[in-house]
């Protein structure tokens, strides 16, 4: 299937910065820099300045930054740990695979974590929370932050899909313990392949972080501080995302303005309800345009048909996949999402002249 307007378009964002990223690629093979370097480290300083933290660590993927979190924040067997039933399912398998039990709670009609309903699920063994920050909507974070300290609750932000999303003027994934990030090609700064990081104040974490993700070492005395992983931020990946960093500011300006262009150009059409925002605390940076509707297939079909690619996040929830051995304790937001969402295109490569094609193929659909 050729697509008239991709869902993102990696060459022509290429082809945007096509410079820059080739002049870091030649640094880095001229040199042989590869594991653990200069671009690594300048990356990490970067990107823990963006977010307002003291320290950045870079792994290999979001769900490594997750894992390693929560082992960081001391949680493992016999530990629940809160997360929404509406999210990833990496967010999930990081509490799993580090030994915890997740406690799902169902999400808001903002598609986040029920505020309301976080403090019905807590026990004497809640020891965690893990806020996931969707499709570019911080979570109210005083909230999520008071309720951790009146319960003694660690706060891992799954801040995956919000770089650069602010609530109050404070950072995603500068709130809690620590804040992870994935630079899966298709997040808002998409890397060329696999990566991710944890942000976080907290010097031992930090430490902690940078051993785990390479075998436990202390790179100092070469002595190993307990089993770990192996599990970097390459450092080619690295200089990539660095030059990328750099374009976020302007391309978290373009994101808004398309989706305001999608908020004017679908307004009242069909049963439509758009991602709109007007909460002044919260700076949505629109990772995902996500729109609702009762006729969910057939607007994926005639858009599809039409040269539209858009993606549906997600269709099956994670815990009704038998495998992962979660239970369904009836999550009927999460359930009515899974049935209506759709996801516009929305990315910085795009033209106006897309944004509108996108807008009017969604309109013929409801008219026709
Ligand atoms: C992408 C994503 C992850 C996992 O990131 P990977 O880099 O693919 O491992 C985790 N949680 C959320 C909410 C995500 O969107």
């Amino acid at each position: 299937m050729s697509y008239k307007v991709k869902f993102v378009d990696p060459v022509k964002n290429y082809n945007l910065i096509k410079d820059e990223i080739d002049n870091a690629y030649f640094e880095v093979m001229s040199k042989g820099d590869l594991i653990l370097r200069g671009q690594l480290n300048s990356f990490e300083n970067n990107l823990a300045e963006f977010v307002g933290t003291k320290y950045a660590v870079g792994v290999n993927s979001g769900y490594d930054a997750l894992h390693l979190s929560v082992i960081c924040a001391g949680l493992g067997p016999g530990d629940e740990v809160i997360v929404p039933a509406h999210t990833f399912v990496a967010s999930v398998s990081a509490i799993v695979n580090a030994g915890a039990t997740p406690v799902l709670v169902d999400v808001a009609d903002d598609s986040n974590i029920d505020l309301d309903q976080i403090e019905d699920v807590i026990t004497d063994k809640t020891r965690g929370i893990m806020p996931v920050h969707l499709n570019g909507l911080i979570c109210d974070m005083e909230c999520v932050m008071d309720i951790a300290e009146r319960h003694n609750l660690m706060v891992i932000e799954d801040a995956c899909q919000t770089l650069g999303g602010m609530f109050k003027g404070k950072r995603a994934g500068s709130w809690g313990l620590t804040g992870c990030w994935s630079f899966y090609p298709f997040k808002i700064l998409g890397g060329y392949g696999d990566g991710g990081a944890i942000t976080t104040n907290d010097k031992d974490v930090a430490l902690l972080a940078s051993r785990l993700r390479y075998n436990g070492e202390d790179r100092e005395s070469g002595e190993y501080c307990g089993h770990g992983y192996t599990c970097l931020l390459d450092n080619l990946q690295a200089a990539f995302l660095d030059v990328k960093l750099k374009h976020l500011p302007d391309w978290i300006i373009r994101r808004r303005q398309i989706a305001g262009m999608y908020h004017a150009g679908l307004a009242n059409v069909g049963d439509l309800s758009l991602p709109i925002c007007d909460n002044p605390d919260v700076h949505h940076i629109y990772q995902n345009y996500v729109v609702r509707t009762r006729q969910r297939e057939e607007m994926f079909d005639f858009l599809t048909e039409n040269g539209v690619e858009t993606l549906v996040h997600w269709r099956k929830p994670f815990y009704h996949h038998e495998a992962l051995g979660l239970e369904d304790k009836g999550f009927p937001v999460t359930e009515a999402i899974s049935n209506e969402v759709i996801s516009l295109p929305l990315n910085v490569e795009m033209s106006d002249d897309e944004v509108e094609y996108v807008i009017d193929t969604v309109k013929k659909f409801f008219i026709k």
